[in-house]
């Protein structure tokens, strides 16, 4: 059973300002300092651990995220944190002479076809438990996307392999200069090209099952029928997977209002008044997606 913490991170612009993106493969980094534990990069302290100098990547004025981090949650346990939906594109790899495996807008990739990234945090170069714990879990995540969009992590597209990593981006000309993974990876006698074929061996395998844990970390929304926001679809997301009928547009109008409506009448959350005693409008707030959270791991 591979488990997915979902845990989007909504002050971060990556989920508050992208465009969605058609996704081409999936992409490997590592963080290259070390420190083995999720809290580090992402917000969602009931289940990571709480950061307690807040530089996690939850924030507004920081310009970079992945779609993704495997790293040390709030028991010690090696897990997968995703932190951005799938068909945002992330800031992970930077660019290049040819362009950026983050997203593409040349004529060449006229769809912007983005590249699905993960950060491995990493931990001692000496420990080698860790290391093969945290990779083998990157396998079987990138295994899972390879499935669901029916990649083949082997696969020549253009200059790299379907699957690839930040160096190789880098060296293709679609990345920064940096030497991840492959600069961790050598330490423990491992490779691209290692990590590639295991990944394509659990793909002859039976499909994994797979399990979401929900920890959104989301700014605060409410009515605003005219403007979009990505972290709005978040909502109406969620919203539809507990029963209510809204569609997944964005905006948050008088169907969303209603839905969010019945969703905090249902889960007690009181409706503000002001002074007079005249109700509130009512917003998705901190109290709300703290709930949201709740009911959808609560859901059979
Ligand atoms: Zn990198």
């Amino acid at each position: 059973m591979l488990t997915i913490i979902l845990a989007y991170q909504g002050f971060n612009r990556c989920l508050s300002s992208g465009h969605p993106c058609t996704p081409m493969g999936p992409l490997a980094h590592e963080t290259a300092s070390n420190n083995p534990n999720l809290c580090r990069f992402v917000d969602a302290p009931e289940l990571l651990g709480r950061n307690r100098y807040a530089n996690h990547w939850n924030r507004a004025a920081l310009r970079k995220q992945v779609h993704g981090f495997i790293g040390r949650d709030i028991n010690g346990e090696i897990a997968f944190a995703q932190v951005l939906p799938l068909y945002l594109p992330c800031w992970g790899v930077g660019g290049g002479r040819r362009g950026s495996y983050n997203y593409d807008r040349t004529k060449s990739h006229p769809d912007q076809r983005a590249h699905l990234q993960v950060e491995l945090c990493r931990g001692s170069t000496k420990d080698a438990t860790y290391y093969w714990q945290a990779i083998s879990l990157m396998e079987r995540v990138f295994a899972h996307w390879c499935r669901t969009y029916g990649w083949n992590p082997l696969e020549q597209v253009g200059y790299t392999k379907r699957l690839t990593g930040h160096r190789e981006a880098a060296r293709a000309g679609f990345g920064s200069n940096h030497a991840d993974p492959d600069s961790l990876m050598a330490c423990f006698g491992d490779s691209m090209d290692k990590f590639r074929l295991r990944v394509a061996a659990r793909l002859e395998e039976p499909a994994e099952e797979v399990r979401y844990v929900y920890a959104h970390s989301m700014p605060t929304y409410y009515w605003r029928p005219k403007s979009h926001y990505n972290g709005v679809a978040v909502l109406q997301d969620c919203l539809t997977k507990l029963g209510y009928t809204v569609e997944t547009d964005g905006y948050f109008g008088t169907e969303t209002h209603e839905a969010v409506k019945a969703f905090r009448e249902a889960h007690g959350i009181p409706t503000p008044v002001d002074r007079k005693g005249v109700q509130q409008a009512v917003s998705c707030d901190q109290a709300t997606w703290a709930a949201i959270n709740k009911a959808l791991n609560d859901l059979p």
